[in-house]
């Protein structure tokens, strides 16, 4: 929402909820139908359609270890797959591909190895970030995740607009 709020504000529009059925090029445009029946035409398109897991080649489907549409693998609080003695940490896990959540992942599961339990409950403590400008980092629950389970919170504003000054002349803080 607050990256959508931003990218507004410099002219992005954004269309959501929206399928494409058909690209079609020119020598100078290209066309895009939406599933919607709107077209739009532009100079360039840039497709960018994320990261999916390497994992088809591996032949999950035979240990009857499930993926989703993305080839992310599906694994339990303690990093275990379908497969109790495969565990499955990192990017192929899906959400939220960074390294830094690689690495703790790592840790949980060879915790949960080596010594049978896992220290799940961090997993819900990973920081993630949106390497935009301005950039975007959160951690733990959202402010509407909170709203609906009823835990009253505190919003704090950050110093990322004195942080932020000499480098990015531009940016706007973000709370
Ligand atoms: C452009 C880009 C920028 C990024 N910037 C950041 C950042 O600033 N901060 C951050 O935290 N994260 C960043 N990430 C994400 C970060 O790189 C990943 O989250 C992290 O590398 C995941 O580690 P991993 O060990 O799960 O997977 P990987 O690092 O992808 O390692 C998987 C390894 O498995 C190997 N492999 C694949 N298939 C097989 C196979 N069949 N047999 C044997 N080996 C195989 C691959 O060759 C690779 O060496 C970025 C990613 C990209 C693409």
């Amino acid at each position: 929402m607050m990256l959508s709020y931003h990218l507004r504000e410099n002219g992005v529009l954004i269309r959501n909820k929206e399928e494409y059925t058909r690209v079609a090029a020119t020598e100078d445009s290209v066309s895009i139908h939406l599933e919607s029946n709107k077209v739009i035409t532009t100079d360039v398109l840039l497709w960018a359609q994320g990261r999916t897991g390497n994992s088809n080649a591996l032949h999950l489907e035979k240990l009857g270890i499930p993926t989703d549409s993305r080839g992310s693998i599906q694994i339990n609080d303690k990093h275990q797959t379908a497969v109790q003695n495969i565990y499955a940490v990192g990017d192929v896990c899906g959400f939220p591909s960074l390294a830094s959540a690689a690495y703790d992942q790592g840790r949980f599961a060879a915790t949960h190895i080596i010594e049978g339990k896992c220290e799940h409950q961090l997993l819900a403590y990973i920081p993630t970030g949106i390497y935009t400008i301005p950039e975007i980092s959160s951690i733990g629950k959202t402010e509407r995740e909170l709203t609906q389970e009823k835990i009253p919170y505190e919003v704090g504003h950050s110093f990322s607009d004195i942080l932020h000054a000499p480098r990015l002349p531009e940016t706007k803080p973000v709370c």
